[in-house]
């Protein structure tokens, strides 16, 4: 055993560098790589990690101090020491060096970000006899075996390629470049942002306030407040939801400048495992890399055997607000379909939803789908389930869509036909396999929990490598790949992702489902708070909704909550939080709730589950 003294490596042109971070503390173990401390200059920012194995003894720096090379960042107690990593350096002014002690410098290991070259100086490495103070009093820093670079093959120009910048690709792109690696981004499309900014998340949401905002001034017209009817100027509409998309997808252009990444617009395709060809036109330009990160992302499934006819659209289309649109059917019930059928209802179009399988939402439990399902039967002039389309003939007047199923109605005529059927990963478009990358038949690309493909310095993240396809999944992913991809030890360890359907009622859910329960044989158990009881809820003119929260009955831990109601999709989070943190429904019971809020249902449906609830007469069976 001995004690190792770990000092801040050369930092080449850089002296007196602050320190913006301390990871390491006092009493901890820390491994070889583990980040110590994180140096920042205004060119450039570094984690120093440690070179060796063992425990802190103390830590020497703190947050905000400003240091060069040689200053002592931490004394550590090892079991073994690597012979090949352990040099002296010289004492700096005010370290006072002990007998038996070691001193190790982090050069090699330093990850530097800047817009040129790296500047730590790879550490080459000499054992030293244990050092007393005197023998290594003031030796000039060139004199350190340290300085002498190691011999190496040509650098590739980017340490990592992004390919595709939807949330999961900028995500990694960003997270990869703040610790410290070169970075290209590439993309087929002038904006970053993806489905998500572009096509997806973001204009459907503004469309969808916008929806809630006429069928709120609607329903106060009951109780007193009557705004008229509303009048829609669509071309308004367009541009206010542009704005928003445009405010975003230009801070992330801004984002990436400010970290020095480089984005490349053109459609990049692998042409071997260590080079990309991003075409843009008739322009060519092969870009080398040492990881890439494939986050191409998915599009819209298609049916076949359609007829090629502008008014079938895809979301993408439907959220451009086409003009005259009287009568919308929509093929999917699924989250998508459902989103934009909400859209065009309360923008006064009549629309029909057809669905194959006999549930909306198929996936989600029954009893959180029955207020949505409710309310739009009532609303929109069919819901088909358990029914096939099974033609489209277009007309000079119209889309003649014809029926397949038991309950199949006769055919109709439609202004526009809605195909939300699901989307198709972008597997296909990247020459993955003159990478050697797997690609399977549908497209998809597998990884394992470091979002590594078989070919390990290749990651994959987001749409492309499956279910559940959705924005945060995408953007977690891409930071553990990043990290992974900049030697960090990180796997993709959430236990849950939540899943929300921004439909007018919201429903979210996360976790077990009772679907699942079933499927699996799992006996849990169940609280249930009905909002008719939440004061907020009557007070936003709305009882229909609900919040229930499924505990294993042995620990009473949060296994799975599904919430059905306006803001589901944000008060879902909770639940998310209380399962990853392993929450028993007294630690969500017991903490205090604000009041009137719908936060509290989540609350009550623990406390339902505990048997302490009084805002509800519950009957002790
Ligand atoms: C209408 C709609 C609403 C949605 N709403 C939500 C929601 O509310 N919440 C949610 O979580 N999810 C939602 N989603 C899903 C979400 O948009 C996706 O899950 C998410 O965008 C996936 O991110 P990604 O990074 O994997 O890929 P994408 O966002 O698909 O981005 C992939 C990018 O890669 C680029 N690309 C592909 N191939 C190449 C190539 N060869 N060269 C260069 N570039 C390439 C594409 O141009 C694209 O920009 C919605 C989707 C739609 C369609």
């Amino acid at each position: 055993m001995s004690i190792v003294e770990l000092r801040v490596p050369d930092l080449g042109d850089f002296k007196d560098v602050t320190v913006v971070d301390v990871m390491a503390r006092s009493g901890e173990r820390v491994s070889v790589e583990d980040a110590l401390i994180t140096l920042e200059t205004d060119k450039a920012s570094m984690d120093v990690p440690a070179t060796v194995t063992g425990v802190i003894e103390r830590i020497h720096v703190k947050k905000g101090d400003r240091v060069s090379k040689g200053t002592l960042i931490a004394t550590v107690r090892t079991e073994e020491v690597e012979q090949t990593t352990v040099v002296a350096v010289p004492e700096t002014a005010g370290d006072r060096e002990q007998p038996y002690v070691e001193t190790v410098t982090l050069g090699d290991e330093a990850r530097v970000r800047t817009s040129g070259t790296p500047k730590a100086a790879p550490a080459a490495a000499a054992k030293q006899p244990a050092a007393s103070p005197a023998a290594q009093p003031s030796a000039p820093a060139a004199e350190q075996p340290a300085a002498r670079p190691a011999k190496r093959a040509p650098e590739p120009a980017f340490d990592v390629v992004v390919l595709g910048a939807g949330p999961g690709g900028y995500t990694a792109a960003f997270r990869a470049a703040d610790l410290g690696l070169r970075v290209a981004l590439v993309e087929r499309s002038p904006t970053l942002g993806g489905v998500c900014l572009n096509v997806g998340c973001i204009p459907s949401k503004a469309l969808l306030h916008a929806a809630r905002v006429i069928e709120e001034a609607h329903s106060m017209g009951a109780h007193g407040l009557g705004f008229g009817t509303p009048s829609i100027d669509r071309n308004k509409l367009r541009t206010w939801t542009t704005q928003v998309v445009t405010r975003l997808t230009n801070s992330l252009s801004v984002l990436a400048r400010q970290r020095k990444v480089e984005v490349i617009q053109g459609l990049g395709q692998f042409v071997d495992a260590h080079h990309i060809e991003v075409a843009q036109g008739a322009k060519r330009r092969v870009v080398d890399f040492k990881h890439a990160i494939i986050a191409s992302g998915s599009e819209a499934a298609r049916l076949p055997g359609l007829p090629d006819d502008p008014r079938i659209m895809d979301s993408t289309g439907a959220l451009e607000l086409p003009e005259k649109v009287k009568r919308l059917l929509v093929v999917g019930g699924g989250i998508i379909g459902l989103e934009m059928a909400c859209v065009y209802d309360a923008l006064g179009t009549k629309v029909t939803v057809v669905e194959l399988t006999d549930d909306l939402m198929p996936g989600c439990d029954r009893d959180l789908v029955r207020p949505l399902e409710k309310r739009i039967r009532a609303r929109y002039e069919q819901v088909l389930l358990g029914t096939r389309v099974s033609g489209i003939e277009p007309l000079r007047n119209g889309l003649r869509v014809s029926f397949a199923g038991d309950k199949a109605p006769e055919p109709h005529l439609y202004d526009r036909v809605l195909v939300a059927v699901g989307r198709v990963p972008n597997g296909r478009n990247i020459g993955a396999e003159r990478a050697g990358v797997n690609v399977d038949e549908r497209g998809y690309i597998h990884v394992d929990a470091q979002q590594r493909t078989n070919v390990e310095h290749i990651f994959a993240i987001g749409d492309v490598v499956g279910a559940p396809m959705l924005a945060h999944k995408a953007s977690h992913e891409g930071k553990v790949a990043a990290e992974v991809a900049a030697g960090l030890k990180r796997r993709f360890e959430a236990r849950v992702i939540p899943s929300v359907a921004y439909t007018d009622p919201e429903v979210a859910w996360v976790g077990l489902t009772e679907i699942e329960a079933k499927q699996k044989g799992i006996d849990c158990g169940k609280g249930k708070f009905p909002w008719l009881a939440s004061g907020r809820s009557l007070a936003l003119g709305r009882d229909d909704g609900f919040t229930k929260l499924l505990f294993d009955k042995e620990s009473h831990r949060v296994l799975g909550a599904g919430i059905v109601g306006p803001n589901a999709g944000d008060l879902i989070s909770e639940a998310a939080l209380a399962i990853e943190m392993g929450c028993d429904a007294a630690d969500i019971g017991l903490t205090i709730h604000p009041h009137p809020t719908l936060s509290e249902t989540v609350a009550f449906a623990a406390e339902a589950y505990e048997g302490t609830l009084t805002d509800l007469y519950m009957s002790k069976k």
